[in-house]
């Protein structure tokens, strides 16, 4: 599947506002945010669209490019979310933050999700006591995951451990540092994942 390569700070211009994909960088004065609040490219200062299918555009892809997917993989998230009971963006919000990667991200053990999907995918991390390598493998309550004894010196699992108490972990999670262990209290509720995104937008986007 095609990966976006370019510079990810391009991305958060884009939408106009920090979506926090560069780890530490992006709470200095350093993010580009701070510097040049404006979208990219040579219109990028001209007035901005406002029909409804472009603002429900920006909240689609905002919320992509948070949690660092493809369309593709966007999409089937969004169809499953559909498929389950309840308000489908609720839904959709609970599958994407159940995602092992962003679980990662949220107990501190990588400094982004695109950290997190690398230590994921390096096999760095146990769930219930198995490895795995699957980022985008979703979580259940009570699910128990942990850094491999063999990886616990890697320095950048450790600088994240360390920056996570500036950030915090959410309450649906557990994090035991000295043990590098995190456990799934419950499902996150909405009002768990605090995000500057509209998700009845996306979900009024793909209902057309
Ligand atoms: Fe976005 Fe972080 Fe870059 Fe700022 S530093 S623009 S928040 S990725």
């Amino acid at each position: 599947m095609a990966k976006y390569r370019g510079p990810v700070c391009r991305l958060c211009r884009r939408e106009g506002e920090k979506l926090f994909l560069k780890g530490s960088r992006c709470m200095t004065e350093k993010c580009a945010i701070e510097r040049r609040s404006y979208p990219p490219g040579q219109h990028g200062q001209g007035r901005p669209r406002t029909s409804d299918y472009s603002l429900q555009l920006r909240e689609k892809q905002k919320l992509r490019r948070i949690y660092g997917l493809q369309e593709r993989q966007f999409r089937s998230v969004f169809e499953r979310a559909e498929r389950q009971s309840g308000v489908t963006g609720d839904a959709l919000l609970r599958l994407l933050e159940c995602r092992l990667d962003n679980v990662a991200y949220r107990l501190g053990f990588a400094a982004s999700r695109k950290q997190a999907r690398q230590i994921v995918s390096h096999g760095h991390l146990t769930l219930n006591g198995k490895k795995i390598t699957v980022a985008g493998a979703l979580v259940k309550a009570g699910d128990v995951i942990e850094v491999r004894e063999r990886s616990r010196n890697l320095v950048a699992i450790q600088s994240a451990l360390e920056a996570v108490d500036g950030r915090g972990v959410p309450e649906w999670l557990e994090l035991d540092k000295g043990a590098f262990k995190g456990t799934v209290r419950a499902l996150p509720a909405k009002e768990h994942i605090a995000l500057p995104v509209n998700e009845q937008m996306v979900v009024e986007l793909y209902s057309r």
